[in-house]
């Protein structure tokens, strides 16, 4: 975490993942791994804790596979609304403007 109390960086574990996908057979390993960024990609902007049902459930079973492979399992309003918030509030106090912190190789 930084100073603002929210993280930085996130893991996810394939293995865990294939594992999951393995036990239903209702999603693919990708598709199991793209929900899976997208609920930790939702941690980085919304801070820790899980809810008890959608994307942000701590634990998936068969009624979140079965909505990831329909591509209903989603962030509920109160989330999507802090993740647009928290997107705007990082973009409006960002010191350094993102293209700023791209640096063009030297040789060219
Ligand atoms: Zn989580």
């Amino acid at each position: 975490m930084d100073g603002t109390g929210y993280g930085f960086m996130v893991d996810t574990y394939c293995d865990a993942i294939h594992e999951l996908a393995q036990l239903y057979s209702i999603a693919s390993d990708d598709q199991v791994l793209g929900y899976t960024m997208a609920h930790e990609l939702g941690h980085l902007l919304i801070g820790p804790g899980h809810r008890s049902d959608g994307i942000m459930r701590a634990a998936w079973g068969r009624q979140e596979l079965e909505s990831l492979k329909r591509r209903h399992l989603t962030f509920n309003a109160w989330e999507r609304s802090a993740i647009v918030h928290q997107l705007r509030m990082r973009r409006d106090t960002s010191r350094v403007p993102i293209e700023a912190g791209l640096q063009r190789p030297q040789n060219e």
